[in-house]
């Protein structure tokens, strides 16, 4: 093992974890393929470029990607600090102008004397490691092949195909009922039946909703398995009826009675705090998402943690392949981070760029890893995306991720606030155990 760490992608991911393991004083060698080699987003050759919206998420007080953005800040994030010196006025959102983030960004990195940034393309994986890949969704294709190769095609994704996940409580359950198709196996599905009114207007409105259109670099990314919603809608007005909203064996248990379609709403994890609608990958804008989703009976006032999207996106089937720490179950000094281990967005990526700085350093330094608690947003993630069974798709931070609370508070206001307080009092306890890989500052109260 080489007793510097290698670090491939400038992006969100690898810059922060550059400045992470560079502060502890860990010497490190980044690798950005870009201005020579350009991706069909990227405009420049900074470190840290925004690619689309130049909103960092939320910075609404007790939100949950507020919350991320606070753990981040306490753990001196080179991004989110980056961020608030460059932000520009956007109501409840911390939004930063590009140019004067990713040029500070890259500045920082380029004057640390425990960094030595090399614009240059990787093209074969660096197995001495430790090594963080942080390629992002955008990977080189020559770079892409060489992932495939040792982790398997099965395990590497080109695209993801997202459906809206909704928070349980605001599901409207004397609507609904629980029942597996046919009977068989347990109950796990929580069902929505719509009579032939309900749907025929159902999908009026999604053949007329407004759309995202699709970048040119994402227009081979359909095929069969993750059509969108509208699209399948658009080949007939009975083909979802007949397709992922198909009634049959799916009788209303107590009434017997039967319905034109039903959408079928699928756990997202053990304590059932938020369900996802399956098979309801979609173009349809968030407004638009909002507004037609809640005609589904049930769902009338439901409050969506997730909404739908597909995207061109490079991820691997992280919770297959990594452990707890982020490195690759094979090949232990190989870590991942960023958007490529399935997270979604600027922080979160960011986020998991710290942690597998955290994990390599502690594997240089030969100290166990100390893992972000579940409770915290970061560990909520982690564990996301280290644990999560089943149909993996990429995540952002929402508080259907963390741990349930041990009692119950109906008020979402007042839940949240909990579960925001829970996260920074676990966090604090956290970064003392942290001591032996880097040490940080008692955080100021948010
Ligand atoms: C079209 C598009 C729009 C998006 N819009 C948004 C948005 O509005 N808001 C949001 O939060 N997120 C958005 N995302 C997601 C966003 O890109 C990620 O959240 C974030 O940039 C991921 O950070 P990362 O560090 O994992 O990847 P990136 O920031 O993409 O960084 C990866 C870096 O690796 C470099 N690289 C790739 N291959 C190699 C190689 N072989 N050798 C050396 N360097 C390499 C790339 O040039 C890049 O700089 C969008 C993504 C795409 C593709």
């Amino acid at each position: 093992m080489n007793s510097h760490l290698t670090i491939i992608g400038a992006g969100l991911a690898g810059s922060e974890a550059a400045w992470q393991a560079a502060e502890a004083g860990v010497s490190v060698v980044l690798y950005e393929m870009r201005p020579q080699r350009p991706t069909p987003v990227h405009k420049t050759g900074n470190c840290a470029e925004l690619v689309c919206s130049n909103s960092m998420g939320s910075n609404q007080d007790s939100s949950a990607p507020f919350l991320l953005k606070q753990e981040l800040r306490n753990l001196d994030s080179l991004v989110i600090r980056s961020a608030d010196k460059n932000s520009v006025p956007a109501g409840k959102a911390l939004a930063v102008d590009r140019d004067l983030f990713s040029e500070e960004i890259t500045r920082t990195l380029e004057q640390h004397p425990n960094i030595t940034l090399k614009h240059e393309e990787v093209t074969e994986i660096p197995m001495a490691g430790p090594v963080i890949i942080a390629t992002g969704p955008l990977t080189s294709p020559a770079f892409s092949e060489k992932l495939s190769q040792l982790l398997g095609q099965d395990y590497l994704y080109f695209y993801d195909a997202l459906s809206p996940i909704i928070d349980a409580q605001s599901i409207d359950t004397d609507k609904t009922f629980f029942a597996s198709r046919y009977g068989k196996g347990d109950a796990d599905y929580l069902n929505c039946g719509m009579s032939r009114q309900q749907y025929e207007q159902f999908i009026n409105e999604l053949l007329k909703a407004e759309k995202v259109s699709l970048k040119e670099f994402e227009k081979p990314i359909y095929f069969e398995g993750c059509m969108p919603i509208e699209v399948l809608a658009d080949r007939g007005p009975q083909t979802l009826a007949f397709g992922p909203l198909k009634p049959v064996g799916l009788n209303h248990p107590e009434t017997n009675e039967r319905f034109h379609a039903v959408v079928q709403l699928r756990k997202e994890n053990k304590e059932g705090t938020a369900y996802n609608l399956v098979g309801f990958q979609t173009k349809l804008t968030y407004p638009e998402q909002k507004r037609i989703f809640k005609m589904i009976p049930g769902l009338e006032s439901a409050e969506f943690f997730r909404l739908g999207a597909i995207h061109r996106n490079t991820f691997i089937n992280a919770p297959q392949l990594l452990s707890g720490d982020l490195s690759l179950k094979s090949h232990p000094n190989i870590f991942f981070a960023g958007q490529v281990v399935g997270v979604e967005g600027y922080v979160e990526s960011s986020a998991m760029g710290l942690v597998a700085s955290l994990s390599a350093m502690s594997r240089l330094k030969g100290t166990a890893f100390s893992s972000p608690p579940a409770e915290t947003a970061i560990g909520a993630l982690l564990q996301y995306v280290t644990s999560k069974e089943g149909n993996y798709q990429p995540m952002n931070i929402n508080f259907g991720l963390f741990l349930g609370l041990e009692m119950r508070i109906r008020d979402k206001k007042k839940r949240n606030q909990h579960i925001f307080n829970r996260a920074l009092e676990m966090q604090e306890r956290w970064l003392v155990s942290l001591e032996g890989v880097k040490r940080y500052r008692r955080p100021k109260p948010a």
